[in-house]
């Protein structure tokens, strides 16, 4: 089980870099290609960059070409939570952090076998611990 983390705007905005706020808690999208994990291949855990939540591990993460971080699967199913995104004058399934709500991306019904799923995340949503390293949690 997840416990939630709630902070106010003002501990955000204080904690987090500009960019990473304006994705986390904007609901934002950063630019394709230019993203820091774009192409990483580096052994380890991508956590929630606002709060460490475990989220995908790089085993999960593949190439969809798409110019952002792209994974087949959670490391678990509460990590994510998932919302309906009718904005854009599209239906899309937004993926939030499941600790701290934070937006992280999309997920999409095009991605190779065997989930079939392509989480479409921003970099700047993402903090990469390397293998071996401690998954330490942000407390409030
Ligand atoms: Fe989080």
């Amino acid at each position: 089980m997840v416990n939630k983390l709630k902070l106010s705007e003002d501990v955000w905005r204080e904690r987090l870099s500009p960019e990473a706020f304006a994705v986390l808690r904007g609901h934002g999208t950063e630019r394709p290609w230019l993203g820091c994990f774009v192409a990483t291949k580096a052994p380890g855990t991508y956590v929630c960059a606002g709060c460490g939540n475990p989220l995908f591990r790089s085993g999960e993460k593949f190439d969809s070409g798409t110019g952002w971080p792209s994974f087949q699967r959670p490391v678990a199913a509460d990590a994510l939570c998932e919302v309906t995104d009718r904005s854009h004058g599209m239906e899309r399934t937004e993926v939030r952090c499941g600790r701290c709500d934070g937006h992280l991306g999309h997920v999409f019904p095009d991605g190779p076998p065997p989930t079939g799923l392509r989480y479409c995340i921003n970099s700047v949503s993402l903090r990469h611990v390397p293998e071996g390293e401690p998954l330490e949690l942000l407390q409030g």
